[in-house]
């Protein structure tokens, strides 16, 4: 019966790559609406020749990957279940304490999962390199790739920890107890985010450019916001990229320019930046996504209580799961949540889209300067080689800001009316 699954689903899985291959290689076509060619929307009046060939041809790739990555991810799951390779790790980790235990599992399936998912994210990396995106070395980003295994292992290890020990104690009204413990985690890995996580990936510091500062500064004002908040991050040894963000909570929270924001833009264009960044901090975006999160994180805990349970009673054989209180039902768990969190993306997406265009319209509100907007939104597309309107399906799964079409085009609007 092993056998007949695994290769059932080998072989749905190759279908399905295939099948998205088409999609995003040859039938696919997202070119600009005929009403927009020329405008400052189409792509071919500030992008050269070369980088509309390379943005489109990056475009399909990501794209690909992109609608790979996860099911792989489900496939992975699934065949260290069928296999029994969930079984010999946890046979492998007989310890006394329940912690060293799972410590135990855990580090076995992290390194299983990260030697399986190596060859593509090594590809992802290279891939991103040729395009002249990624400016990183193979050192940096291997570094960067170590700290991501231990946070993870670290936290996986607390969690699952607790998890186990709730289904066991409760097996009907663990997902509730676990939402109830998620909120005050949640917040606190937030709370910390920005001054213990994010520095030791990268160094933040106060803004430097002491004029620009200035400018700034008078903005925050305008809307009151206190003004040790900006901060500007070192990413240039690592990208080419544009960006800047709004992040952590209370006494932590904080704007962050990227530093090739800085060094490519012009004043006006980073305060137009500025004032977008601004508006999700005064409007407070950040309370409504823990909102979200915590909301969505509930419905899945409570979806993951009565699936889970079901599949094992009908396909434990096959899943050689004798009881999910065991600690060998974890790339289950993983399985059903990542399926979840994929199919639950285009909902956390359109809201996230929603914020950002409300932060557009602050901006434009606040700065009044459609050109600086329109050159901005020009810069990023360029720096990223982004797709300017992808197709429906990209957008809802990818698309956690409007495309660049309709954010330019929204700006350009104003632009002509002044
Ligand atoms: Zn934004």
């Amino acid at each position: 019966m092993t056998k007949k699954w695994g290769l059932l689903a080998v072989v749905a899985f190759g279908l399905y790559v295939v099948a998205m291959y088409f999609y995003f290689f040859y039938s696919q076509n997202s070119g600009i609406p005929a009403a927009l060619k020329g405008t400052a929307a189409d792509p071919s009046t500030f992008l050269t020749a070369q980088e509309l060939v390379l943005s489109e041809d990056l475009s399909k790739i990501r794209n690909f990957l992109f609608f790979i990555a996860a099911p792989l991810e489900w496939l992975l799951y699934f065949a260290i279940l069928i296999t029994g390779i969930s079984h010999f790790f946890e046979r492998w980790s007989q310890q006394k304490w329940a912690i060293w235990r799972n410590a135990m599992y855990v580090f076995l399936l992290s390194v299983l999962l990260f030697v399986l998912q190596f060859p593509l994210d090594y590809y992802k990396y290279t891939l991103s390199k040729s395009y002249g995106i990624s400016t990183q070395l193979f050192s940096s980003w291997m570094r960067d790739n170590v700290i991501d295994f231990w946070l993870d292992f670290g936290m996986t290890v607390i969690m699952v920890t607790v998890l186990y020990w709730l289904i066991k104690k409760s097996p009907k009204r663990w997902w509730f107890y676990a939402w109830t413990l998620t909120v005050p985690f949640s917040l606190f890995l937030m709370f910390i985010q920005p001054v213990v996580i994010d520095p030791i990936y990268n160094d933040f510091s106060p803004l430097q450019d002491k004029a620009l500062e200035t400018k700034i500064l008078s903005l925050a004002e305008q809307a009151d916001i206190p003004s040790e908040h900006v901060y500007e991050v070192n990413m240039s040894e690592k990208t080419n990229a544009l960006n800047a963000y709004v992040t952590g909570i209370g006494e932590n929270s904080r704007i962050v320019l990227w530093d090739t924001t800085l060094n490519r833009l012009t004043d006006e264009e980073i305060l137009f930046i500025m004032a977008h960044e601004m508006g999700h901090y005064v409007v407070k975006d950040i309370y409504l996504n823990i909102a979200v999160y915590l909301t969505m994180t509930l419905i899945g805990l409570w979806l993951i209580a009565k699936i889970m349970p079901w599949m094992i009673g009908r396909y434990g054989s096959l899943l050689k799961i004798k009881q999910m209180s065991n600690i060998h039902s974890l790339p289950l768990f993983l399985l059903i949540s990542s399926f979840l969190v994929f199919f639950s993306s285009p909902l956390s997406n359109a809201v996230s889209r929603y914020q950002e265009v409300r932060a557009d319209e602050y901006a434009m509100e606040l700065v009044e300067n459609p050109e600086a907007a329109v050159s901005t939104f020009q810069q990023l597309t360029k720096s990223g080689l982004s797709e300017v309107n992808p197709s429906a399906l990209v957008k809802w799964f990818r698309y956690s800001h409007p495309p660049m079409l309709e954010r330019i085009n929204k700006v350009a609007d104003q632009v002509e009316e002044e």
